[in-house]
């Protein structure tokens, strides 16, 4: 496994393995890497002659007030753990490198990137976009690989390529969580104990969404206020946003049809994690009537 800083180096590198026909999966990471991003770089293994990670805590997509300065790294330990799920490539470039004096140039997925999240951190989703088409030009790989925890994202990336014509797959994996349903992020080594405890209350919201939508509720505001009566009740919990949306716009909905994302983003102290579900209303009726006529 090779440790690459240069933009220059890792697309000389990378083109000579192209020119050997190897198909290169790609999973774009900003480091502090747990179970969530293997799941991603081990599938791309799976799928791919060679697999490249990148490593780049990326500062356009930080608003001033955010945490880009104490945003845990860890390259070493990230390393080894690239390197036992038989990575070949990390990329692992500097802010100059990416953005060097100058700088103009800048992507931005209208409309989907300015509600749920983009709500909250504005100038986000630009920085994003603007990152992974620069990553997506210097790597070009075959396939990307991203998680389906930050929905917004995927959904934006995947439009992205869509409308830039991007020649590669976007696939977009499941949600890897701890025993107790919060989903691994990098952030939650912020919480403290009782934070960490109350967190555990985001998958349990999400799934009273799932088993009201299953058991015929049709009303996002009905759903999104027994979600959020959930989550407050927790101390340490502050509701940025609950939403039901459709998945290909992010629009909310008024009334539960087919499938749609619950998302929400709250805040534990002063960390904000996200989380989502997507819910099939048809399926979950058919089965709970299945399950009816079995009894
Ligand atoms: P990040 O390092 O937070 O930018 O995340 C890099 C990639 O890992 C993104 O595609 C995330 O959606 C994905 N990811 C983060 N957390 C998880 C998780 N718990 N399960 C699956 N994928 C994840």
């Amino acid at each position: 496994m090779k440790i690459v800083k240069s933009i220059k180096k890792i697309q000389q590198s990378l083109e000579k393995e192209r020119l050997k026909g190897k198909s290169i999966g790609f999973v774009p990471t900003m480091g502090a890497l747990h179970q969530g991003h293997l799941s991603l770089i081990r599938r791309a293994r799976k799928d791919n002659k060679l697999v490249v990670v990148s490593i780049f805590v990326n500062p356009a997509q930080f608003g001033p007030k955010e945490d880009f300065k104490k945003y845990p790294r860890s390259l070493k330990k990230d390393a080894l753990l690239c390197k036992k799920c038989g990575v070949d490539f990390i990329f692992y470039p500097d802010a100059k490198a990416m953005y060097p004096k100058g700088y103009k140039t800048y992507v931005s997925v209208e409309a989907l990137s300015d509600c749920l999240c983009g709500k909250s951190r504005p100038g986000h989703f630009k920085g994003v976009a603007t990152v992974v088409a620069k990553l997506f030009n210097i790597i070009g790989p075959c396939t990307a690989y991203f998680g389906q925890k930050d929905a917004q994202q995927a959904v934006i990336i995947k439009k992205m390529a869509e409308d830039l014509n991007m020649s590669l797959k976007i696939k977009v994996l499941p949600t890897v969580r701890e025993t107790d349903g919060l989903a691994l992020s990098s952030r939650n080594v912020y919480l403290n104990k009782e934070e960490r405890k109350d967190a555990a209350v985001l998958y349990r919201a999400l799934n009273l969404a799932r088993d009201l939508i299953g058991r015929g509720q049709k009303n996002s505001r009905k759903i999104i206020t027994a979600i959020s009566r959930m989550v407050n009740y927790k101390k340490t919990a502050k509701i940025d946003y609950v939403y039901i949306v459709d998945l290909e716009n992010l629009i909310p909905v008024k009334v539960v049809k087919g499938r749609v994302l619950v998302a929400l983003a709250v805040k534990f102290g002063r960390t904000r994690l996200i989380d989502n579900v997507i819910i099939e209303s048809v399926k979950l009726k058919t089965q709970s009537a299945k399950l009816k006529l079995k009894v």
